[in-house]
């Protein structure tokens, strides 16, 4: 059965990069009638944070990403120590002692000396009496996998083939001198047990995927298939990491970005199929093919999310926004026409209120000199109420035969001085709600 995971770490809110990570294993799940898995990578106890994992959990449940069951690495610790003895007992796990000091002095050796700054296992071969003594002054060491040195090869589900000198790796950290597992073994060990069968990340963990390969053959577990995407930069490719902390999903939230809107862009950027405002998750997972996502870096423009999110909103129905319509103060008896007339006229539901405010406050009239007899000619004109969707046609049909004034010079300054702007929703639904009017008839 196809099983994938997102495994994130609750040390933050997740952004942007995270969901395409999110997305893809979703999408491959859900295409394949398989398992999502929402696994807890929390094996960090000072970084973890349990208002992080709600947070994670809120930021998913908001754009439908609806799991099939959590796992949470912090209570696995048992399978992750029973995975270590394993790899003690046949020979795959050796103690170092060095201090972050001493490895920092011999990778600069290393790279002084032109040679890669690949650990050099110093350690592998010491003595027990060493070892004790080392264990003594400076407590226990870190636990550090051996491999095998050979190429590891995979096909990549986005990268093709790969290959990678085992001997240009450190030796993998999996324990830390405190005890703590490492993300790298116990993620090895949940992918194995979990039956995990694809696992999708970013192009950052490729290293690690070549020492998880050996680490899951050493466990005598089965390798899932792997794809790494490339990350993400900032429109004109500039680096992301830095600023990703400011597109997190609850940011976009908070700036009105539409659930569908984000996943349509997310689900197909740097793809070689065109980014679309979709109708719904079926479709996003009908379109959905791995093998069309590039290896090259995706830029990503927070501002796109935009004019995707207008599109979504013009498309929906009253019921689907009626609490935005009436937080934006429109008593129910209008919500209906009012909505009519804005949805094709905002970005972000928040401009609702704007409109409304139009409605019922008016706006200062923009007229133009040259248009003010003409303008207070056309007011004395305006029917009696009430109006409806006829009104505006009607008045302005007998404006014209009063005035001369056709086209642009006749709607123009009257848009201009019932809105104060030159640009806007149809005049025709507008007007039945322009309340100041409304009240003078
Ligand atoms: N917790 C890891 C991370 O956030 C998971 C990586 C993986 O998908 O294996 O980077």
């Amino acid at each position: 059965m196809t099983t994938t995971r997102f495994a994130p770490s609750p040390t933050g809110y997740i952004h942007v990069g995270n969901l395409r990570t999110a997305l893809m294993n979703y999408l491959i799940a859900r295409k394949a009638g398989g398992i999502f898995i929402l696994r807890i990578d929390d094996t960090d106890p000072e970084r973890s944070k349990e208002e992080y994992v709600d947070a994670i959990k809120q930021d998913l449940e908001w754009l439908g990403l609806n799991w099939d069951r959590v796992e949470r690495q912090s209570e696995r610790l048992d399978r992750y120590a029973e995975a270590a003895d394993k790899l003690r007992e046949i020979g795959r796990f050796y103690e170092a002692f060095e201090t972050p000091t001493e490895l920092d002095l011999k990778r600069k050796k290393q790279l002084n000396m032109g040679k890669p700054p690949v650990y050099d296992r110093a350690a592998l071969n010491l003595p027990d009496a060493e070892k004790e003594a080392l264990r003594a002054e400076r407590g226990n060491g870190v636990w550090r996998f051996k491999l095998n040195h050979e190429r590891i090869e995979w096909t990549d589900g986005i990268l093709g083939d790969i290959s990678i000198d085992a001997a240009s790796v450190s030796d993998p950290v999996l324990i830390r001198g405190d005890g703590q597992v490492l993300y790298t073994i116990a993620s090895v060990v949940d992918d194995t047990e979990m039956g995990v069968t694809d696992v999708v990340r970013g192009s950052d963990h490729v290293t690690n995927t070549a020492t998880q390969i050996q680490i899951i053959d050493a466990l005598g577990g089965q390798c899932p298939n792997f794809a790494h995407h490339s990350l993400l930069t900032g429109p004109q490719g500039e680096a992301l990491s830095k600023r990703l902390g400011t597109l997190a999903l609850r940011d976009l939230r908070e700036q009105g970005v539409q659930p569908m809107a984000l996943l349509s862009l997310m689900a197909r950027l740097g793809s070689s199929d065109p980014v679309e405002l979709r109708a719904d998750m079926a479709e996003l997972v009908d379109g959905f093919d791995l093998s069309r996502f590039g290896a090259a870096p995706t830029k990503f423009d927070v501002q796109d999310l935009f004019p995707l999110t207008a599109k979504h909103l013009q498309s929906l129905t009253l019921s689907e926004v009626s609490d935005a319509v009436a937080d934006a103060g429109v008593p129910p008896e209008l919500a209906e026409p009012f909505w009519a007339m804005a949805r094709k006229n905002i970005t972000t539901l928040a401009d609702l209120k704007g409109w409304w405010e139009l409605c019922q406050d008016g706006a200062e009239p923009l007229i133009d000199d040259e248009d003010r007899d003409f303008v207070s000619e056309a007011m004395a004109l305006l029917p009696e109420g009430p109006f409806d969707g006829e009104t505006w046609g009607d008045w302005t049909k007998a404006v014209k035969e009063v005035t001369g004034r056709k086209g642009k010079g006749l709607f123009m300054p009257l848009r201009k001085a019932l809105t104060g702007m030159e640009r806007g929703p149809e005049m025709a639904t507008l007007l039945p709600l322009l309340q100041v009017i409304r009240a003078r008839n």
